[in-house]
């Protein structure tokens, strides 16, 4: 079943069924209590007010609305930030400390030199240095850039590069991995910052040590003066072509982030918040960093990869109120079935979300019936900065939807015809996911491209690149991907970066990358090669190409299976079609290509 026929799919067999919210008596009554009446009042102006900005008017600074108006009030003593590390360590930071923490990165940087609008990389797993570095970076005015800790040297080195990098903060055991060989490709990183596994410190040739730096810095420092519209975060993400792209977001994001906090993951300033997802991608940093301290609440950072019993024993334990993880989490649990839960209290728990991937309706209806509350489903992408879509806690969830747009933002179907934009008014058809432009977490540039930033524009429209549909009561369904862009566990993978390692391979000709759908990770990374003349495809030699692919890209987005063609099909202009290439794989009648639309993005 391809991805568009299970977004239809889950309609008709969910048959609009509705789980209806149980509100115990004792759980504060959610934010967005009437969904109507705020959207018809809403005004942007009224969500900046959830927002303190810099003292003496000096602007808008995310770091400051997500630590420093905390911690100069009477919470500053308060936990803001618990780290549960792999081995049962446990750090804490209040709002104070992590005022005094972020402080010193900020006179770090100068210190080195380092100047506003700079961009300083984060190759980081979840410890709570990436959020020192990240909110620090953000307070001298920096422009933060944080990296999926999986990549292999190439995807890398690729977004070191196009981001322009002055510094970079990495581990120790993660640079001379992945980071040490590549420094000679890398003229412009001025400085590389090292986490050494103690605080006994690191002494690489060739980089800083944090603890040193950090630890010699000022406590004490004045955030400038700040403009809402200064650059402040760069995510990188894919397209179907060509070089990843580098959506740029502004200050003003944090507005999008607190209002979402609040609305889409209902945050109360008493909750205990647990965000899963991983600090390299756009999710872990609006939602894993600045959406729960900036309403003031505690985060919990959780560096242990999935597993049930961890997990589990984490929601217990620490009291976790407020829940947002990804499908393919959610559907490793399913599998293992609710006896893993037996005599867990998972009663704090008060609000479950996710987010990433289509959420099949079953695994709403199984949490609804193992957690006694559903997965509140929600939608967004890199390019829009923070939650778009969502089901909210006073609105029934309806398995299977992406719920309805969050107040103040505009969501239409759209389609195009005879190159102009149409919106469609009626439900239940599908079409292109389009959002009117100027929301506060829109990213405003592709970095050094800006014909491609451009595109993704018409009419005042920001188009999305998924198909979706809106039913009669104004709830969106995912349809799927306009383009051939893979999701793998959540992680979003251009085809094209793929292809271009396989290339490299010294027996490979041309090589075409194609999504396969896969009941746990919603699809894996599947190759086809052909080979150079004198080469012959054999066991070995596939083994070879996927250790090559591995040892590239790493291991989230090196291909798990690779097959050989004697040649690939490509179009006239002699572009690889992937989408005949995933028709076959999938025996899907290759008449149906005439509805899968070639996209450039
Ligand atoms: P990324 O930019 O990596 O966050 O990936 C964004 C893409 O993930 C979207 O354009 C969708 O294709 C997909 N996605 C995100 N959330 C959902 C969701 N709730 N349901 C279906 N697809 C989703």
């Amino acid at each position: 079943m391809t991805t568009k026929d299970a977004g239809q799919d889950y309609g008709v067999r969910a048959g609009y069924r509705r789980i209806t919210k149980q509100v115990e008596s004792l759980r504060p009554p959610p934010n967005l209590s009437d969904y109507e009446a705020i959207c018809r009042h809403f005004r942007w102006d009224a969500a900046r007010a959830l927002l303190d900005g810099l003292p003496g008017g000096a602007g808008l600074n995310i770091a400051h609305e997500a630590i420093d108006r905390h911690a100069d009030g009477p919470r500053g003593d308060e936990v803001a930030l618990r780290w549960l590390g792999r081995r049962g360590q446990r750090r804490s930071f209040t709002w104070a400390g992590l005022r005094d923490a972020t402080n010193r990165v900020a006179n770090a940087l100068g210190a080195l030199g380092v100047r506003p609008g700079e961009r300083v990389f984060a190759l980081l797993g979840r410890i709570p240095e990436l959020h020192l570095a990240v909110l620090g970076a953000l307070k001298a005015k920096c422009v933060v850039c944080p990296l999926f800790s999986a990549f292999g040297p190439e995807p890398i080195l690729t977004r070191l590069t196009l981001g322009d990098a002055r510094v970079l903060v990495t581990t120790e055991a993660l640079y001379r991995r992945k980071v040490e060989g590549l420094r000679d490709s890398l003229p412009n990183l001025a400085h590389v910052i090292l986490i050494g596994e103690d605080e006994t410190g690191t002494a690489v040739k060739g980089t800083e040590d944090w603890h040193a730096l950090v630890g010699a810095a000022d406590p004490h420092y004045a955030i400038p003066p700040t403009d809402p519209e200064d650059p402040a975060l760069l995510h990188f993400t894919s397209g179907t072509t060509g070089r990843p792209k580098g959506a740029l977001h502004v200050h003003e994001a944090v507005v999008m982030h607190t209002l979402t906090g609040r609305y889409a993951l209902d945050l109360h300033a008493d909750d205990i918040f647990w965000c899963t997802a991983d600090a390299g991608w756009v999710t872990g940093t609006s939602y894993g960093i600045i959406a729960p301290l900036a309403n003031g609440v505690t985060t919990l950072v959780v560096e242990a990869e999935f597993d049930a019993e961890t997990w589990y024993g984490v929601l217990e334990r620490e009291r976790v109120t407020v829940w947002y993880t990804a499908p393919t989490a959610i559907r490793m649990m399913m599998r293992l079935g609710s006896e893993a839960l037996k005599g867990r209290n998972l009663s704090a728990l008060r609000f479950m979300a996710s987010v990433g991937e289509p959420l099949n309706p079953e695994a709403v209806v199984w949490s609804n019936e193992t957690f006694g509350r559903p997965f509140h489903d929600n939608w967004w992408q890199t390019e829009t900065g923070g939650i778009m879509i969502a089901n909210f806690a006073a609105m029934d969830v309806k398995p299977g939807s992406m719920g309805r747009p969050v107040p103040g933002v505009e969501a239409a179907i759209v389609t195009r015809e005879a190159g102009r934009l149409k919106v469609v008014r009626e439900p239940g058809v599908s079409g292109e996911l389009a959002l009117k432009a100027g929301w506060p977490s829109m990213m405003r540039a592709y970095i050094n491209e800006e014909e491609r930033y451009r595109k993704c524009f018409a009419d005042g429209w920001y188009l999305t690149g998924d198909l979706a549909m809106r039913d009669e009561e104004g709830y969106f369904w995912f349809v799927g991907r306009a383009d051939d862009v893979i999701k793998s566990s959540g992680h979003l993978i251009g085809p094209f970066e793929v292809e271009s390692a396989l290339m490299e391979h010294p027996a490979v000709a041309e090589a075409g990358v194609i999504g396969k759908p896969d009941p746990t990770a919603g699809e894996i990374v599947k190759a086809f090669v052909s080979l150079k003349a004198g080469h012959v495809w054999s066991e070995e030699l596939r083994r070879d190409l996927l250790g090559h692919a591995r040892k590239r890209l790493g291991p989230a987005v090196a291909p798990r299976e690779i097959d050989a063609l004697p040649t690939l099909p490509r179009t006239r202009s002699g572009k690889i079609m992937r989408r005949l290439l995933k028709a076959r794989e999938l025996g899907l009648p290759e008449g149906d290509l005439s509805t899968l639309e070639d996209d450039a993005r």
